[in-house]
């Protein structure tokens, strides 16, 4: 079997082009242009990078975009006193805090500290406690770039047995959440999965990747899921993007593993552009669900 390839970057550029003609009917409609503020602390060059392309996104679709950098030593408290101004600022409507940031900066409390109507990550507490009640306010953007490569597939969740590999709360905790939902906003068909997730204190992992009819893998090791360990036909999404002397490669072994699976999402050109663009299009849900609670706010 030869896998057909999820091809993310057209997929990424349908989705965009549909947000980009939200964006200037709402913009159109109410006289708001969305904002993301971007802030980077530090100057890692892959979060420099990662933030520039969510800036070149957000231009594309008409979303403006403003980033703030705070020097490598930026303590905690400064850090909250810049996520404050930006919570209060109405001209905001999403606030991004890149990752990571630097050690003497509690991260937890960083990402807490953002309003959660303006949490477009969806990393606050409130926000993952919608999820996990299926009734999201946002949709974290690396799953859900996953259900909307898997919606643009024309593939389903429903009824197979989903195993993700990795159990972070960026990615895989989130990825089980909304899976497991009896229903979501793209359907019945694109939730309603059984759903087991696997963490390095797995024993046999093999037994349970072998079991997947879609198989996620978001390890952060480069190759780490080989053929052997992938049931033939098996859908395999690959999150993972590590940077090795060959470039950057995924969590899974690409070529060999596109000889079993039925599908197989690439890296680079995969999963990756799609978590910018949720993030355009939480963005603009943001702006929306703002502007409705002015409107309710006004008519008191
Ligand atoms: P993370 O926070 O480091 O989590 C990695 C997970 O993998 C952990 O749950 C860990 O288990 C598990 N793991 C590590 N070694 C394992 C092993 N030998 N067997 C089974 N599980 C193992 O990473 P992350 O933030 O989720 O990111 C994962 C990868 O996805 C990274 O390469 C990252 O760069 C990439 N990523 C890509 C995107 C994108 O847009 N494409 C977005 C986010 C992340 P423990 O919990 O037990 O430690």
């Amino acid at each position: 079997m030869t896998a057909q390839i999820i091809d993310g970057k057209a997929i990424s550029k349908t989705i965009q082009a549909d947000i980009k003609n939200e964006v200037a009917t709402f913009t159109g409609d109410t006289g708001v242009v969305p904002m993301l503020a971007a802030v980077l602390v530090g100057d890692d060059p892959a979060s420099a990078v990662y933030v520039r392309n969510k800036e070149k996104a957000c231009a594309r679709a008409g979303i403006t975009s403003k980033l703030h950098r705070l020097p490598a030593s930026t303590d905690t408290g400064t850090l909250l006193e810049l996520i404050d101004q930006l919570n209060n600022d109405p001209e905001v409507s999403g606030i991004l805090v890149q990752l990571p940031l630097p050690d003497q900066i509690d991260t937890q409390k960083a990402l807490d500290f953002v309003s959660p109507e303006k949490d477009v990550d969806a990393f606050h507490p409130h926000n993952v406690g919608l999820i996990s009640q299926g009734r999201p306010r946002f949709l974290p953007c690396t799953p859900h770039g996953i259900v909307q490569m898997l919606a643009q597939s024309g593939l389903t969740t429903q009824g197979k047995h989903v195993v993700v590999v990795g159990r972070s709360d960026i990615v895989g905790k989130p990825m089980g959440l909304m899976l497991v939902q009896k229903d979501c906003a793209l359907g019945p068909d694109l939730c309603n999965a059984t759903v087991t997730i696997c963490h390095s204190r797995t024993a046999d992992l093999k037994s349970f990747t072998l079991q997947a009819d879609v198989l996620v893998a978001a390890i952060g090791r480069a190759n780490f899921i080989t053929a052997d360990m992938i049931k033939p036909g098996a859908i395999v999404i690959d999150v993972g993007i590590n940077r090795t002397d060959d470039g950057l490669v995924g969590d899974v072994e690409f070529g060999p593993a596109s000889e079993v699976a039925s599908h197989i999402t690439p890296v680079p050109g995969g999963v990756g552009r799609l978590t910018v663009t949720m993030l355009l299009a939480n963005t603009l849900e943001a702006a929306r669900q703002q502007y409705a609670s002015g409107r309710e706010n006004a008519a008191v």
